[in-house]
């Protein structure tokens, strides 16, 4: 299904799938942008003894070991109705707007970035990014996922006067900046994370994404992605957001030659850091997403790597949600996976499909994109027996709460309520 994409009748949504400035469609025969592939490292996973949480991992590792997919589906489908008894699948409608994919950290599994003296290096302007949430926000849209390259051009003014801009001129929810983007900017202004978190916030950060976890060992980062931030920071700048009063995401990468043992070292520190966060009883996770690896037009491309296979999908799906039993939402990557793995991921322990992407720049340029429209979304999460619902970046219901996003309506002269 590499490549293809996934059409349906009846959009009630139009889809607006606008490739970034200057960036060329890839072709049959690669990319414009294309990577070089890069030799292979050899990956030497460390030792169970030497992880942190050794002993649960290992007890997982049994689990896995000695359940049936379809026994461990179950399990993980028990604890999901047990959870979300109501027999609903939320999703959210918001636009993925990429502000820059100019990039000096060279992960080798992206497809998306520029380097500063490529042609197709771009950065949005403030009126085109406003632009794309006046489109969105016609479209129903209740946030705006932005996120982009490390672009070390960039002062943490620009980030501060956009914040402004937004919610002065094109008010809507701000889910932005990656953790890795919150580490770039405290070394371009040499301030502590807490203080650069709580200037963005103070200017319109509404809440913050996973992305840059990809898998949460060092050992495994070193060889896909040597210049990003280590495991620990990832989750520090997570725990520095919630004690700021935002929330965040997790999510996981898979399929880039990690074993099992990182899958869940990954899951285990995920948990722990929610942990820590729901004591401070300040922001926390509001959800967790993983997705596999998508090789195509990256460095990564030639490698001999077990990609993540469908089975895979699913026992990745069930083990979080049966490991992370503090994080109330699992989300299905049916961008990644395609709408029927997606289903079945509904029985997996996945209770929210996640975003309908009026726009989608990452994934689709290593080659997969499986955006649909939203009549085809609710038909394919009411075909797996769930009541399809819209909802807020904070999990509340549109149907419930008709006044606009209750995380972010403070800005508009509502009081402003404690993080949820
Ligand atoms: S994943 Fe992010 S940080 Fe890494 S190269 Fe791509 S844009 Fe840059």
């Amino acid at each position: 299904m590499s490549g293809t994409r996934f059409r349906a009748s009846g959009p009630s949504l139009p889809i607006l799938q606008t490739m970034a400035p200057r960036l060329r469609a890839p072709t049959a025969l690669g990319s414009a942008g294309a990577k070089r592939s890069t030799p292979q490292p050899v990956y030497t996973p460390p030792p169970l003894e030497s992880r942190p949480h050794a002993d649960e991992i290992a007890r997982w590792l049994e689990v896995l070991e000695t359940t049936p997919l379809l026994e461990l589906g179950a399990r993980a489908d028990a604890v999901r109705a047990e959870l979300h008894p109501d027999g609903l699948v939320s999703y959210i409608v918001d636009r993925n707007i990429n502000y820059t994919n100019l990039c000096v950290t060279d992960c080798r599994f992206c497809a998306f970035y520029r380097r500063p003296k490529d042609e197709e290096a771009y950065v949005l302007s403030y009126e085109e990014i406003g632009r794309k949430i006046d489109e969105a926000k016609e479209l129903g849209a209740v946030q705006i996922l932005i996120q982009g390259g490390h672009n070390p051009y960039l002062p943490l003014d620009w980030y501060l006067e956009l914040l402004r801009y937004i919610k002065e001129h094109h008010p809507i929810h701000v889910h932005g900046f990656s953790a890795s983007e919150i580490e770039l900017l405290t070394r371009v202004t040499k301030l502590p994370v807490d203080e650069v978190l709580r200037q963005l916030h103070e200017a319109g950060l509404d809440s913050m994404p996973g992305a840059g976890a990809e898998i949460l060992v060092d050992a495994v980062r070193d060889v896909i992605a040597p210049k990003k931030i280590d495991a620990s920071r990832w989750i520090e700048i997570h725990e520095a957001a919630h004690e700021v009063g935002l929330h965040t995401t997790a999510t996981m990468m898979y399929g880039v030659g990690e074993t099992w043992a990182d899958r869940l070292e990954h899951l285990l520190k995920i948990r722990a850091s929610q942990a820590r966060s729901l004591a401070r009883g300040r922001g926390r996770y509001t959800a967790f997403i993983a997705w596999s690896f998508q090789p195509l037009h990256t460095e990564m491309e030639g490698w001999d790597i077990p990609l993540g296979t469908g089975m895979d999908y699913l026992r990745v799906t069930a083990l979080s949600r049966l490991v992370l039993d503090n994080v109330d939402n699992i989300q299905v990557s049916y961008v990644t996976q395609g709408p029927k793995m997606a289903q079945i991921a509904l029985r997996f322990g996945a209770n929210d499909f996640g975003s309908l992407m009026i726009e989608e720049n990452v994934v689709s340029a290593a080659g997969i994109n499986f955006i649909m429209p939203e009549a085809e979304m609710r038909r394919i999460i009411e075909d797996a027996g769930f009541r399809p619902a819209r909802r807020y970046q904070d999990y509340t219901l549109v149907e419930d709460e008709s006044s606009g996003c209750p995380c972010c309506a403070w800005r508009h002269g509502e009081a402003k309520p404690a993080a949820r």
